[in-house]
């Protein structure tokens, strides 16, 4: 189509058509870039909120999840295997509380609908009952 369009055209006029085509790709290029960053598709979510609980980070703005027998820690991503958990006794423990990051206000960890016990809130499933929440089934 590029060596039709260079003969039958001027040469000034293919030179500002070959322009306009690389302005166009381009273009269609940085929508589809800007789309992915705006609203990137669920799986891709998933696999950030499933790596952030993992490590134990908030997955909206990686501020650790101080709960249960982390909560007097300080820790990120590149510290995480050096950490030691202090020894604690059990009315200690909170980990069976609901939890809101105290950076970014995301919650976290709350009751469950369906058997009232607390679960990561950002994930699909409840992992006392199995019950799906509204990110698996929309
Ligand atoms: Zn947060
Ligand atoms: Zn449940």
């Amino acid at each position: 189509m590029l060596v039709v369009m260079h003969e039958h055209f001027p040469r000034r006029w293919f030179k500002y058509i070959l322009i306009l085509i690389l302005l166009a790709a381009a273009a269609r290029l940085l929508v589809y870039f800007i789309r992915s960053i705006v609203a990137p598709s669920k799986d891709k979510l998933l696999r950030q909120y499933r790596d952030a609980y993992e490590k134990f980070l908030c997955p909206v703005c990686e501020y650790p999840i101080r709960r249960g027998p982390m909560k007097f820690l300080y820790w990120n991503r590149r510290t995480l295997k050096k950490l030691r958990l202090p020894a604690q006794s059990a009315e200690e423990d909170t980990s069976g509380d609901p939890y809101i990051c105290p950076s970014c206000s995301a919650d976290l960890f709350s009751e469950c609908p369906s058997c009232h016990a607390v679960r990561p809130t950002l994930l699909p499933f409840c992992d006392h009952c199995g019950a799906a929440s509204d990110f698996a089934t929309s």
